[in-house]
């Protein structure tokens, strides 16, 4: 199975991305995950992109196509993947078009999550990672016995960096004006399916299957 996810930052793209990943045993792989890596590391082209990042601004296509097509090419990518965060640009989409191409491997899908605007907002404002569990959380929507999950493991909720108020309106804009157009991008090639992605992890999760099946 190859497939796109497209959708709003906070939509649920990684949430999703990383169950399908267990269950069909295909990579997840997430342009964000990668430049973030590639901060944590400190490495000359990490130091760049922390700035472009934490404004919520996107890094040049080229800098992500070299990452993608580097990773497509690992041995792990070769039955499948799930791509999180790519393509965000008509340009990166045409990339990687080209790129399927050449490797014979076309896509199967593209599939948006489909989910309001204000609850976007509080899932990603209210977004937290647990230090010690690395588990997903939300102020929000988690409940009480999962946060003290993680207080118990001695962990505390760390906010992402790029998940401040501003950074995250900038990140909404971008989104509406430079990612939204490969919706139709991909309708016009006939590989868009919807996905609701309002509800709970379980309940987007069972539609999104159904919708692959
Ligand atoms: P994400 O975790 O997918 O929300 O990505 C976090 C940030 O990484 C984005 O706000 C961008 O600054 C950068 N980024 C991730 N994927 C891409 C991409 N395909 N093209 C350009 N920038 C990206």
């Amino acid at each position: 199975m190859r497939i796109v996810l497209l959708g709003a930052p906070g939509s649920g793209k990684g949430t999703q991305a990383k169950r399908l990943m267990v269950d069909k045993n295909i990579p997840h792989i997430s342009t964000g995950d990668m430049l973030r890596e590639a901060v944590a590391a400190g490495t000359r082209f990490g130091q760049q992109a922390k700035g472009i990042i934490d404004a919520g601004n996107l890094v040049s296509d080229d800098i992500v196509l070299g990452i993608i097509s580097e990773r497509l090419a690992r041995p792990d990518a070769q039955d499948g993947f799930i791509l999180d965060g790519f393509p965000r640009t008509e340009q990166q989409a045409l990339d990687l078009t080209e790129l399927l191409d050449q490797l014979g491997t076309p896509l199967d899908a593209a599939v948006l999550m489909d989910i309001d605007f204000d609850i976007l907002m509080k899932r990603l404002t209210g977004r937290r990672t647990c230090s010690a569990t690395g588990k997903l959380l939300n102020v929000y929507f988690s409940s009480q016995e999962e946060l003290n999950e993680c207080k118990n493991a001695g962990g505390e909720l760390v906010q992402r960096e790029d998940d401040n108020e501003e950074t995250i309106s900038n990140r909404l804009d971008v989104y509406r004006t430079q990612t939204e157009p490969l919706v139709e991008f991909y309708r016009k090639r006939d590989q868009l399916k919807t996905v609701d992605a309002d509800g709970t992890i379980d309940d987007v999760y069972a539609r999104f299957i159904e919708l692959l099946s």
